[in-house]
Parts: structure tokens; C-alpha cells; sequence
């Protein structure tokens, strides 16, 4: 018989971090929006454009469910250090197609804030896309206070920080496939 050993601790750095959404919950949920997606957009010109490097797991598994013709690319913005937002976002990097006349949507890991997320609204919103919304796995409602809030998003989650599946603490931990909660 296989034993399958679920990690329900990792310690990154100097934080200890407890399990929190399990990899199938993460799967599971990933097809619900994904066939929202589907549905939506349908007979539609989609361009799916990932926010890097949070993203990156989180593109890779929705566009294995995204039955769409679509284009995928990716973009990257830097505001967070440590374990508190910043609020100073940089430079957006990466956009090399023209999104004017497309269906765009923007795929985040978490929406926590919002700030980042009005900063590449307003950068995109110039290239003059058919339409622009925000799918994003994670979304902290009670710290949110921008102008754009995720119009899909898998869980809604408490004002905690968390690892994981992308997301990470002083850059490590991203390489897990569930994601995690810090032990406070
Ligand atoms: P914002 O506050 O602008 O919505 O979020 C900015 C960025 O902060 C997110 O894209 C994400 O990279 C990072 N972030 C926000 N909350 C968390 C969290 O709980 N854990 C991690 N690892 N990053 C977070």
C-alpha cells in the first residue's frame, strides 16, 4: 500500500507556516473557475496575461482547463517585501502584444489590497482592450481598497499571510503545491 504523507507544517526561514488550502481544494476550485471562463468567454478573443511570479502555478493549472483559443503572456510588477504590502508599485514589464481590441484577463495569485492590481488597470486600460477583468486565486476582501476587485476568484480568505502554490515569503516556499498560513 502507498502511504501518501501530507506536509501540514513548513518552516521558511524564520516563520513556521500551518496548512491552509490543501492541493485538491486548490484543483478543485480551479476547474469551478475555469469552466466560468469557459462559459464567459466563449467565441471570444482572450488574452489570459499572468502576474509574475506569484502566478505562476496558478496560470499554469487554470490554462489546463481553459478549453478557450486564447493567448497566454505574462507581466511583472515588484511592491511587496517581508510579510506587509508597501503600497509602492514599480515598472510593468513584459507587455509585448498589442491588447487593444481583446478580451483581457488578468490572472493574480491574491488580491490583497487591490493597489497593484489599479496600478496594471491603469496601465493596461491605455492599450484600449474590448475588456479587462481580474481572475485571481486569493482574495483578502477585508484589506482590499482599490477600485478593481477580482471579478472571479477561488477563495475568499482573512487578512493572514500565507505561502505557497506561487506565493512566497522572502522569495522561498513557492514550490509547494498547497498553500499555507503563518503560525503567529
Ligand atoms: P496588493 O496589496 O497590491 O493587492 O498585493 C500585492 C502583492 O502582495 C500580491 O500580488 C502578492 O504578491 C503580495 N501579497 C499580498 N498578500 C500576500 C500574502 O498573504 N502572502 C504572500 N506571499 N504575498 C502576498
Amino acid at each position: 500500500m502507498k502511504v501518501v504523507k501530507k506536509t501540514i507544517e513548513v518552516q521558511i526561514k524564520d516563520k513556521d507556516f500551518k496548512l491552509f488550502i490543501s492541493e485538491s481544494e486548490i484543483q478543485t476550485e480551479i476547474s469551478k473557475l475555469a469552466a466560468k471562463i469557459n462559459n464567459d468567454y466563449a467565441g471570444k478573443d482572450v488574452i489570459f496575461l499572468g502576474v509574475l511570479n506569484g502566478a505562476f502555478m496558478f496560470v499554469a493549472d487554470l490554462l489546463k482547463n481553459i478549453n478557450l483559443e486564447c493567448e497566454v503572456s505574462f507581466i511583472k510588477v515588484s511592491s511587496y517585501k517581508g510579510t506587509s504590502t508597501t503600497g509602492n508599485v514599480h515598472e510593468l514589464i513584459g507587455l509585448v502584444s498589442s491588447l487593444k481590441d481583446k478580451h483581457v484577463l488578468i490572472v493574480e495569485d491574491i488580491v490583497d489590497t487591490g493597489l497593484t492590481l489599479d496600478k496594471i488597470y491603469s496601465m493596461i486600460d491605455h492599450d484600449e482592450p474590448n475588456s479587462l477583468e481580474v481572475v485571481s486565486l486569493l482574495y483578502k476582501p477585508d484589506s482590499f481598497k482599490g477600485n478593481h476587485p477580482p471579478k472571479y476568484f477561488g477563495f475568499s480568505i482573512p487578512n493572514k499571510f500565507v505561502v505557497g502554490y506561487g506565493l512566497d515569503y522572502m522569495e522561498q516556499g513557492r514550490n509547494t503545491s498547497a498553500i499555507y498560513k503563518l503560525i503567529e
